[in-house]
């Protein structure tokens, strides 16, 4: 009894903020999909690395220069776009944010459009392929401008497309990516209330919507550690302070194992270079390592920081060395904003069905949307991009030469965008 009263309970919550779209939205949405489907084989054959992203800027502000009631941006953060449309009725001011840049990896699927394109990359030749799904998001983010310019007499609020270059970073020495982007305005002209991101998953299903309240994916943090010793012969080692052994390379794992409480949120260092050294009988003057911090709560990013300095710094001591450490944010707690979430659930529950959307777990990856989240209330979510049936640890994963997406999971993207913006648009 209990069980059919909650069922019912969420049937009516859901019905109270899920609305029907306007009458023509259905016949709009069919005839999309295959225009959907050309931009992003077009995006996927010519892909552009970040903060390069030239020709993929002015295709998308060429195209949207051609819908009605929109103003558009152009070039934001470089090459980027912000397209500004005001709905015919009153409501929020919402951000829809896709990415548009692509990777240094050698596409392997055999498809059509394959990327055939190479290009310079820090000094070194390199193919490059859109091998995280950007295109999807671009092409799927331009079929809903086009949906809901078409509908703008029908529209509540105002809808702000954000096409956003350089997510994946921007080359050194250079600045790009949603910081730029913010830092140029583009939340504040009309100020935004929401920001909406989706991420297309080669390893979810399509038709299916993965999503998670609060903290959803990672910080992320490089770092450079370098340790400086005395050289002398390998025989001797008495004779010098050996800067590899006062690395502390197992140190920063039990930071991770002994010293944080991993209950409240994970916790990932990784080393992922150590460079020292020329011979095997010299013992070098100097050891240094790179890697990176997965922190999901933001609190403990900064405590993260502190004892990973402490740690290193003690341990190199112990032995007469010294160290030195440097930390750089790349990105925050990608954060979605728990009353927003709770909010517009029901919208995503009606463009995708009940059984279709379930809550997803932590995600040690990182997300640049997360400077958009920390600037006002966010929701960033999975979108399935997964042929149904395939196992997904056998589905190429991201940032791999055999990254595969099927297509038609991206028609869900553009119907998920419509539908959160028409709802939540009309709750102001
Ligand atoms: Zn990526
Ligand atoms: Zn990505």
């Amino acid at each position: 009894m209990r069980k059919i009263f909650l069922s019912l309970l969420v049937l009516v919550t859901i019905s109270s903020v899920a609305q029907d779209l306007p009458k023509n939205y259905a016949s709009l949405l069919k005839e999309v999909e295959p225009e959907l489907i050309a931009w992003r084989r077009h995006f996927h054959e010519f892909p552009e690395l970040s903060n390069r992203e030239v020709n993929t800027g002015k295709y998308i502000a060429d195209f949207l220069k051609t819908l009605p009631n929109l103003e558009v941006r152009y070039p934001v953060a470089k090459t980027g776009v912000v397209a500004v449309l005001k709905g015919g009725k009153p409501g929020a001011v919402i951000a829809l944010r896709a990415d548009i840049d692509a990777l240094p990896v050698y596409e392997r699927v055999a498809i059509p459009f394959a990327s055939k394109v190479t290009t310079e990359f820090n000094g070194q030749k390199v193919s490059v392929m859109h091998a995280c799904g950007h295109d999807s998001h671009t092409a799927m983010l331009m079929a809903t401008a086009k949906i809901l310019s078409t509908m703008q007499k029908e529209l509540p609020g105002t809808i702000m497309f954000l096409f956003q270059p350089a997510e994946e970073g921007a080359p050194e020495n250079e600045e790009g990516g949603a910081q730029l982007m913010i830092k140029e305005g583009a939340l504040d002209d009309p100020k935004v209330e929401a920001v909406f991101g989706i991420h297309i998953s080669s390893q979810t299903p399509v038709g299916t919507i993965k999503y998670k309240s609060g903290a959803f994916m990672a910080s992320s943090d490089w770092f450079t550690i370098k340790v400086n010793g005395k050289g002398s012969h390998g025989s001797q080692p008495w004779a010098g302070v050996d800067p590899i052994a006062a690395s502390a390379l197992e140190g920063l794992q039990h930071i991770v194992s002994r010293q944080m409480d991993l209950t409240k949120a994970p916790l990932v260092i990784t080393v992922g270079t150590i460079n020292s050294g020329v011979r095997s009988n010299i013992i070098p003057e100097t050891a240094e390592m790179t890697g990176t911090i997965r922190t999901l709560d933001s609190k403990m990013q900064v405590e993260v920081h502190e004892r990973i300095k402490h740690t290193v710094k003690t341990i190199a001591e112990s032995s007469g060395a010294t160290a030195d450490v440097v930390i750089d944010t790349k990105t925050l707690v990608t954060y979605n904003d728990p009353a927003l979430v709770k909010k517009t659930l029901p919208s995503l529950i009606k463009a995708a069905g009940d059984e279709n959307v379930s809550e997803s777990t932590w995600i040690t990856g990182a997300e640049d949307f997360s400077f958009f989240a920390a600037k006002a209330p966010s929701f960033f979510f999975n979108l399935g991009g997964m042929p149904k049936g395939t196992d997904p640890r056998k589905a190429g994963p991201h940032h791999t030469p055999d990254f595969y997406l099927d297509e038609s999971g991206f028609i869900l993207g553009v119907k998920a965008f419509c539908q959160l913006v028409f709802d939540y648009g009309k709750t102001k």
